[in-house]
């Protein structure tokens, strides 16, 4: 066949039934736009084919967004592809989905008065920071004008452990950023820490329930609790946004008696990301104010919506629809009560992965998943000494086997601290734990059986 003929294909002039119509026996041009066209299913097969490499996501314990939904939720949003989120006076039940999700969203964060609660709907946590910052941002500029003081220098506080969306909010809206470095065995914020860094042009402190590299929560009581004694020897009043981009999801159904939400008064904002423990696919992320004049009324625009007024507060324009009608499904569909028995078996499978690998003699627990369901290690201080391996040698042997469980190390000023992690999520089974068990334990026997196998990998470049 000519190069040229595989174009416009007809059926009839190829052998129907042969792999695509034979008209794979050229490649396709990869970094311009093809001249002509081909028949749908040729296209459908080229590309269906090369995403095989990219591996099943079930095996990819590295990621925190939701790899599984039911064939309900599939379906249902499959029949939404179309609907864009931002045409809200075109498609207004969606809208109305919307809303109805913010008032669930804010009343299982105990806003004061959820059913007037402001927020909405982001592409996903990134978006929702950004907004909370600026809300944070906003409103201390508004305090510092109404006092007559100048608006030159903000700064953020918050745990060098952050996830990058905090150093890109600082870097973009010009705030200077306050790190709380880890110490020792702490690698989450310390209250103590965080309220030394504050000053008359701090704009908050952000605590995260469900730090990226260890998923433990930061203590966001005691850290009110700090700041409510800072401020009455100084006057000085902070805010605390909380991104709970994985927690804001779990906390509420696993440990209700933690209070890091709107209960505390000083909690100001709060993000989560839907397609995390929200358990949606991802493109969707939530962002709440405790109360209306919380958020600045500088960053509110105002859409038409069925010949009324609706609040429009975004980075992102047109962001798909059928994330939130996802959303709306699953907080129908599973309720309180199913949130948390889905929640509480990830978290009984990462309980009892974690205990197994911290019984290998090589390893060391640093969190067992039981804040959100994730935990991580790190090679036992004592096996380190002789070890022929690092935990980037697991991760790249592992690989082999199709599981995704990244090494990295910990934030500033315990950078010297290689650690390894799980994310358990609700489609990763004791039976899949199990078989990954065996796998690491394959990994470890493989390198003590064979002493002239040096360490080879390197940080692959995991990003959190
Ligand atoms: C994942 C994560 C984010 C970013 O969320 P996206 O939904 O991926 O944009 C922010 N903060 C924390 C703590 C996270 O775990």
């Amino acid at each position: 066949m000519p190069k040229e003929s595989r174009s416009d294909e007809s059926p009839s002039s190829s052998l129907v039934p042969t792999y695509a119509a034979r008209a794979l026996e050229h490649e396709v041009p990869k970094f311009t736009l093809p001249e002509q066209s081909m028949l749908p299913a040729t296209a459908y097969q080229i590309i269906h084919d090369e995403l095989r490499l990219d591996g099943y996501s079930m095996l990819n314990l590295a990621t925190f967004v939701t790899t599984w939904m039911d064939d309900e939720a599939n379906k249902l949003m499959g029949t939404a592809l179309d609907k864009n989120m931002v045409d809200r006076d075109e498609y207004p039940q969606t809208a109305q989905i919307e809303q109805r999700c913010i008032k669930m969203v804010a009343e299982l964060w105990n806003a004061p008065d959820h059913e007037n609660a402001v927020g909405t709907s982001t592409i996903g946590s990134s978006e929702a920071c950004m907004l909370g910052g600026m809300g944070m941002k906003w409103r201390w500029k508004a305090r510092r004008e109404a006092a007559g003081k100048s608006t030159d220098k903000p700064n953020l506080i918050m745990g060098a452990n952050v996830q990058v969306c905090w150093h890109k909010f600082c870097r973009y809206w010009e705030v200077e950023p306050r790190e709380v470095t880890c110490e020792g065995d702490r690698y989450t914020l310390s209250p103590e820490e965080a309220v030394k860094l504050v000053d008359e042009n701090t704009i908050g402190v952000v605590g995260i329930m469900g730090s990226t590299f260890d998923g433990r929560y930061e203590p966001i009581e005691e850290l009110s609790q700090a700041l409510d004694e800072h401020e009455k020897r100084t006057g000085i009043d902070v805010p605390i946004h909380v991104d709970g981009a994985s927690g804001g999801f779990v906390a509420p159904f696993l440990q209700p008696e933690i209070k890091w939400d709107f209960r505390l008064p000083r909690v100001k904002s709060i993000n989560a990301s839907g397609h995390k423990y929200g358990l949606v696919y991802p493109g969707v992320g939530w962002v709440i104010f405790r109360e209306p004049e919380d958020l600045p009324e500088e960053l509110v625009f105002h859409v038409k919506y069925l010949g009324g007024d609706m609040l429009d507060l975004s980075i992102n324009f047109s962001r798909p629809g059928n994330r939130i009608i996802g959303q709306y499904y699953n907080f129908l569909r599973l309720g309180k009560s199913g949130y948390r028995k889905v929640h509480e078996a990830s978290r009984a499978v990462a309980r009892s992965l974690s205990k197994r690998i911290g019984e290998l003699p090589a390893f060391d627990l640093i969190t067992d998943g039981s804040d959100i369901p994730v935990f991580c290690w790190k090679l036992d201080d004592e096996y380190a000494k002789t070890a022929n391996f690092t935990l980037y040698d697991v991760a790249e042997k592992l690989r082999e086997r199709g599981w995704l469980v990244p090494a990295y190390p910990m934030p500033r000023n315990r950078s010297d601290l290689v650690v390894q992690r799980v994310v358990v999520k609700e489609d990763f089974s004791l039976d899949m734990a199990d078989n990954l068990f065996t796998d690491i334990k394959r990994v470890v026997d493989f390198y003590e059986s064979h002493p002239e196998q040096g360490p080879t990998a390197e940080n692959a470049g995991f990003h959190h």
